[in-house]
């Protein structure tokens, strides 16, 4: 059933992988505003708010449309041109808000894909099998080069990252964690790179950012050859990853979405497919939220999705919870993180989360299975 699904997925994903890798016009007050500073009006500060009601026979604002809502239930542009251009990486480290922190260069080079499969992202599972996925896919020919996303010390080589010792059938297959030599509010930061067919360097090499670690292969628990990534916190875990969207440089001119979509009472729904929509290329993507709680949120965003390189501009979301499709309007600014957070019957808010302290992180409880 899973090899069905991954099959169904892997057809989903070059169907994606075309609408993806678009070239969409940039707004181009977007791209020539100042990178390198908050936008005057980042964060949005108003609040959007919709009245939530069961009762169907009433009207609520905002309802798509029969014509957008078919649009939205089949996002596909006609005739999408097939390239894998894109802009340049912003240069690491970047971060324009003390929040953010686009720390890593991409694991692959930017002549081949290099972002994000569409459909198994971080915190996603799929639900026959209930394994949770701790990191993100690309998927890059086999053999292709596998490259430090920045520098650091390697501190783990070979079979066994998962099990601890040396096991070729360790669901990582073949892996590397660099330690990098830079950390985040004072904890280590590392990044892995699994299921490589070979591996570069050995354990206690340095690392520069691009150094080659090994070539994409099909070691490990895999379904075909890719490259699964992790950012891992404080220590070399795969109970400590976070998102790796929140931390790859965007290209240039292109931003992250961020957000937090809960029930009223302010539980995450998980697995809700959340619709984006480029108000000016109507391209469209789908990013479902975290299916479970057992993963580990940004400390400061808390988000149940992220979805990352959006070309700069505006943009609509749209979901249905209960029946009742809410729909909301924002910008994605270039090289940040646009976030938003709902909470049902409640409405939108555009306003940042208030500065957390640890000590308010939230206890991860974490299933012991998972896909790498
Ligand atoms: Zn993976």
């Amino acid at each position: 059933m899973v090899w069905l699904v991954t099959l169904i997925g892997v057809v989903v994903v070059l169907i994606w992988g075309r609408i993806v890798s678009q070239i969409s016009p940039i707004n181009q007050n977007l791209l020539n505003s100042q990178v390198n500073s908050i936008p005057d009006n980042f964060p949005q500060g108003s609040i959007n708010i919709i009245t939530g009601n069961s009762d169907s026979n009433k009207q609520v604002e905002p309802v798509l449309t029969q014509e957008e809502a078919v649009g939205l239930v089949l996002p596909m542009p006609d005739d999408p041109p097939i390239s894998l251009w894109r802009p340049p990486l912003y240069p690491t480290p970047w971060a324009i808000s003390p929040n953010d922190h686009f720390y890593f260069s991409r694991p692959i080079a930017a002549d081949e894909i290099n972002w994000p499969l569409a459909n198994y992202r971080y915190g996603y599972f799929f639900p026959e099998t209930d394994i949770i996925h701790t990191g993100i896919d690309i998927t890059a020919k086999r053999g292709t080069p596998v490259i430090a996303a920045a520098p650091g010390t390697v501190i783990w080589a070979g079979y066994g990252l998962y099990t601890g010792s040396y096991n070729e059938e360790d669901p990582y297959g073949m892996a590397v964690t660099v330690e990098h030599d830079f950390g985040y509010k004072d904890k280590n930061l590392l990044t892995v790179y699994g299921h490589m067919d070979r591996i570069d360097v050995e354990k206690g090499q340095r690392v520069e950012t691009g150094t080659q670690l090994g070539i994409v292969g099909n070691t490990g628990f895999t379904t075909g050859p890719h490259l699964h990534f992790e950012v891992r916190y404080e220590t070399n875990s795969y109970f400590r990853t976070r998102n790796p969207e929140l931390w790859l440089s965007p290209p240039q001119g292109w931003g992250v979405l961020v957000g937090q979509v809960k029930t009223f009472d302010n539980y995450y729904i998980h697995l809700k497919e959340i619709y984006v929509r480029s108000k000016d290329t109507n391209q469209s993507w789908m990013v479902l939220t975290y299916a479970t709680n057992s993963i580990n949120r940004d400390e400061y965003y808390k988000e149940n999705l992220a979805l990352s390189d959006l070309p700069a501009g505006s943009y609509s979301i749209s979901f249905t919870i209960d029946g009742i499709t809410y729909k909301q309007d924002l910008i994605i600014y270039p090289g940040a993180i646009t976030f938003f957070s709902f909470r049902d019957k409640i409405g939108f808010s555009f306003e940042t989360p208030s500065i957390q302290k640890p000590e308010d992180w939230e206890n991860i409880v974490l299933s012991d299975k998972f896909l790498p």
